[in-house]
């Protein structure tokens, strides 16, 4: 029996990689098991079974879990979670979205955004915004519930060999107060913003959402995927989806481009784990110039293009 218990992300029939980046980071608790709920999912089993370091696949096929709905899938995570000490989640908008009603279900305390694994009892998580980095001990809990920050793990390998997969039923009442309704996504052919190799993002200085037009141009030539500062979103120049920091999404791009963006910490939580940042501002006082690691100062509605041409060549 293993310690830990990760609940598998997606969609049917593909395997997020955000889930072979949770095992990476709960490795230095062994093998884990892996929990896939799903309504058939069986081609998402055998990708979960072929990754390093699973020790077995619980499958719980229900037409229930068509859809990924916390309030669904909690109880049965909550039910699974019996044997294990720690049930581990992605830190992605799923994670975040489940781990809270499971730990509650369970009465136990959840620990966010997990850096780094001690042992089942110890945790490394980020506060105030990641400039303080705090050991948290859980030993005054039955268990632990903890979503792993996918940023700071590289994803499991997978492998030619795999795991047992173990056809699971649970028993937990699940609920019919929440159904799905539907689910409207925009559509992109641009790369996933949490697993683009490059992406390129604009703030407040971007100025409008016509003017985005220069950011979303600069990434279709990259082949990169495209982010956004809070007050960008907010100002609704671009969707809410592409909002990059504390409160955005957590991403780890090997280079990172920040267009018109002042660099509050907020922010610059969401890319601590970039390889390469190039900031590009006409403030040469702007804040972002002290994390970047190559620093543009300028107007960014002529460097985008330049920048655009130099780097297709
Ligand atoms: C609890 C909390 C959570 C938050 N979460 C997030 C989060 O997840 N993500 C996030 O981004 N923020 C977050 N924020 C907001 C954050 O504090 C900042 O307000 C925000 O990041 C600022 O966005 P910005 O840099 O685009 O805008 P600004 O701070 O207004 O900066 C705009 C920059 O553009 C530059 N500029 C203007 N015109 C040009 C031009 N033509 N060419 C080049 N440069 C130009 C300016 O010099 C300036 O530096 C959060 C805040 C709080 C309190």
């Amino acid at each position: 029996m293993s310690t830990v218990l990760v609940i598998a992300e997606h969609d049917g029939s593909e395997l997020n990689p955000s889930t072979a980046r949770t095992l990476t980071g709960v490795a230095p608790l062994g093998d884990a098991d892996i929990a896939v709920l799903a309504n058939g999912g069986a081609d998402v089993c055998a990708q979960a079974a072929a990754l390093a370091g699973v020790a077995k696949v619980l499958h719980v096929d229900n037409a229930a879990n068509a859809n990924a709905l916390a309030a669904v899938l909690a109880p049965q995570i909550a039910e699974l979670a019996a044997s294990y000490a720690v049930v581990a989640l992605p830190s992605t908008t799923f994670g975040k979205d489940l781990a809270p009603r499971v730990a509650a279900l369970l009465d136990v305390h959840q620990v966010s955004d997990v850096m780094e694994v001690y042992d089942a009892h110890n945790f490394q998580r980020p506060i105030y915004a990641g400039n303080v980095l705090i050991k948290e001990n859980t030993e005054a809990y039955a268990k632990a519930v903890i979503t792993v920050r996918t940023a700071s793990f590289q994803a499991a390998e997978s492998g030619d060999s795999a795991a047992a997969i173990d056809a699971t039923t649970v028993s937990a009442d699940l609920p019919t107060h929440t159904r799905f309704q539907k689910l409207e996504a925009q559509k992109s052919e641009r790369p996933d913003l949490q697993s683009a190799a490059w992406v390129v993002s604009g703030g407040r200085g971007v100025g409008s959402e016509e003017q985005f037009s220069v950011i979303y141009e600069l990434a279709d030539k990259l082949g990169a995927g495209c982010g956004a500062s809070r007050a960008a979103v907010d100002a609704g120049y671009c969707p809410n989806d592409m909002q990059v920091g504390q409160t955005g999404k957590i991403i780890a791009p090997d280079v990172y481009f920040a267009f018109g963006i002042s660099g509050a910490i907020q922010h610059i939580t969401g890319i601590k784990d970039a390889g390469t940042i190039v900031a590009i501002n006409k403030d040469s006082e702007a804040p972002i110039f002290e994390v970047a690691d190559i620093g543009i100062v300028g107007d960014l509605f002529e460097i985008a293009p330049q920048l655009g041409d130099a780097l297709q060549k």
